[in-house]
C-alpha cells in the first residue's frame, strides 16, 4: 500500500486526518474530571448518529464482534431462540457467535447476494404462537456481498404479526454512512464498530441500546463479565477506556452532525451510484442480486468466469499500492470489492475506478480503459454538490 493513496476498505475506512490528532492525546487519567466530559460527548454524539431518544450507548475496548456478544448476552438466556437470516460473511459469522454461546438459531437460507427475507420472516413470527422466538437478528448492510436489507420492513412484519421479540441490528458497516433510525425502525439493540463509518481506528465496539433491550437486561442469563452493558451505564468504566479512541469517536461524530446525517446518506448514495456505473461500464455486474439491494457502502463485483477476483486486490496492491476487499466465504475468488463510506468524495472514487481499471486490464480482462471513469465522472458532474469541509 502506498500511504498516500486512500484505500477502497470497507472497513477500516481513511482516517481524516482532525481524527488521526484527536486519537493521539497525552496519557489521561480516565478517573480525572477531564475524561467525562469527552465520554459524554462521545456517547451524545452516538445517539445522534443513531436517531436514538430514549436508550442508553455503550462504548466498549472491542470492535464490532464484540458488540455482537454484547447484545446477545445482555438480553438473553442460554437456549433462547433467535431468528436469522444467513446470507453472507458477516450474518453467518453472528450466527456462528449466538450458536457458540448456546442459542437455539432458527437459519433461513438465502443464495449470497440476497437480502434479508421479510416475508420468510413474516412466516416464522406468524408461526411462533408461543413467542419462543426472543430475538430477530438483521444485518443491516452485508459488507461481504454488498447488499443493504430494509430494517424497516423487518419491524413492520414484527409488529403485524404482533410478536414481542426483540429486533437487534448489526449496523457495522452502515451507521454513519447510510440512513439508520433506532427509533423509527424499533431497533432495540444496534452494533457498530469505529472503523467503519466512524472513520476511526478499529478498537471501539459501539451499542445503541434501546428501552426494551434495557429491560430486557433484567431478566438475561447467558455468562458476561466483559460485556456486561449494566456496569457502562452512567458513565463510568468498569476497567481502563482508550481515552484517545473514545476522543475520536467525540470528534468524529461532530463532524457527521456537522455535515449532517441525510447530507452523509445523499453523498453516500451519489458516490455510489458513480461505482455502480463504472461496473455497468466494463460490462460487469454486482454480487447484489437486484439494483434495489446495492449497498450504498461497498460494491461487491463479480469477476467473469475463471477470473480469480483475488488477483485483482493482489495486483492493484503490488502494482498501485491501492487496497480493494477481496471475496469472503462462498464468493471468495469470485468477487473483489470496492468500499467506498467514510472518508470518501467523488474524486477519490474516481482514483479507485482507475486504479481497478488498470488492474483489470493489465490482468486481460476485457476492460476498455476510461469507460469506468467517464461513466462515473458523468454522472458526478450531473449531480454535483458543495465539496465536503468538515471531514478534511
Ligand atoms: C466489519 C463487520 C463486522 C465485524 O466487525 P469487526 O469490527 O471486524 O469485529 C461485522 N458485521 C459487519 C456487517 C461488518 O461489516
Amino acid at each position: 500500500m502506498h500511504a498516500l493513496n486512500p484505500v477502497f476498505l470497507p472497513g477500516p475506512t481513511n482516517l481524516p486526518e482532525s481524527l488521526r490528532r484527536a486519537c493521539d492525546i497525552p496519557t489521561m487519567d480516565h478517573r480525572s474530571a477531564a475524561f467525562g466530559p469527552i465520554l459524554a460527548s462521545a456517547m451524545a454524539g452516538v445517539k445522534q448518529v443513531l436517531h436514538l431518544s430514549e436508550g442508553e450507548v455503550a462504548i466498549f475496548p472491542a470492535t464490532g464482534t464484540g458488540g455482537w456478544e454484547a447484545a446477545i448476552t445482555n438480553t438473553l438466556r442460554p437456549g433462547d431462540k433467535v431468528l436469522a437470516a444467513r446470507h453472507g460473511m458477516f450474518s453467518r459469522k453472528w450466527i456462528d457467535l449466538c450458536q457458540r454461546h448456546g442459542l437455539d438459531v432458527e437459519i433461513v437460507e438465502r443464495p449470497w447476494g440476497e437480502g434479508v427475507p421479510v416475508e420468510a420472516f413474516a412466516a416464522a413470527l406468524a408461526a411462533d404462537k408461543s413467542h419462543e422466538i426472543r430475538a430477530v437478528l438483521v444485518t443491516h448492510n452485508e459488507t461481504a456481498t454488498g447488499v443493504t436489507s430494509d430494517v424497516a420492513a423487518v419491524r413492520a412484519v414484527m409488529t403485524a404479526a404482533r410478536h414481542p421479540a426483540l429486533l437487534m441490528v448489526d449496523g457495522v458497516s452502515s451507521i454513519g454512512s447510510i440512513d439508520f433510525r433506532m427509533d423509527a425502525w424499533g431497533v432495540d439493540l444496534a452494533v457498530t464498530g469505529s472503523q467503519k463509518g466512524f472513520m476511526l481506528p478499529a478498537g471501539l465496539a459501539i451499542v445503541g441500546i434501546g428501552p426494551k433491550a434495557l429491560a430486557a437486561m433484567e431478566t438475561a442469563g447467558l455468562p458476561r463479565c466483559f460485556f456486561d452493558i449494566r456496569d457502562m451505564l452512567g458513565g463510568n468504566y468498569p476497567y481502563t477506556p482508550p481515552v484517545g479512541l473514545i476522543n475520536g469517536l467525540a470528534v468524529s461524530t461532530g463532524l457527521l452532525l456537522e455535515e449532517g446525517m441525510e447530507s452523509v446518506r445523499a453523498r453516500h448514495h451519489r458516490i455510489a451510484e458513480g461505482v455502480r456505473r463504472a461496473v455497468a461500464a466494463w460490462g460487469l455486474t454486482t454480487c447484489a442480486a437486484r439494483p434495489e439491494l446495492c449497498s450504498d457502502t461497498v460494491t461487491a463485483i463479480v469477476t467473469p468466469d475463471g477470473v480469480d477476483a483475488g488477483r485483482i486486490v493482489r495486483h492493484a496492491a503490488e502494482a498501485y499500492g491501492v487496497a480493494f476487499g477481496g471475496g469472503l466465504g462462498e464468493v471468495a475468488g469470485k468477487v473483489f470489492r470496492i468500499g467506498h463510506l467514510g472518508l470518501m468524495s467523488d474524486v477519490m472514487a474516481l482514483s479507485g475506478i482507475a486504479t481497478a481499471e488498470m488492474a483489470m486490464t493489465d490482468l486481460g480482462l476485457p476492460v476498455r480503459l476510461g469507460s469506468g471513469v467517464a461513466a462515473a465522472q458523468e454522472h458526478y458532474r450531473n449531480s454535483k454538490t458543495a465539496p465536503v469541509r468538515a471531514a478534511a
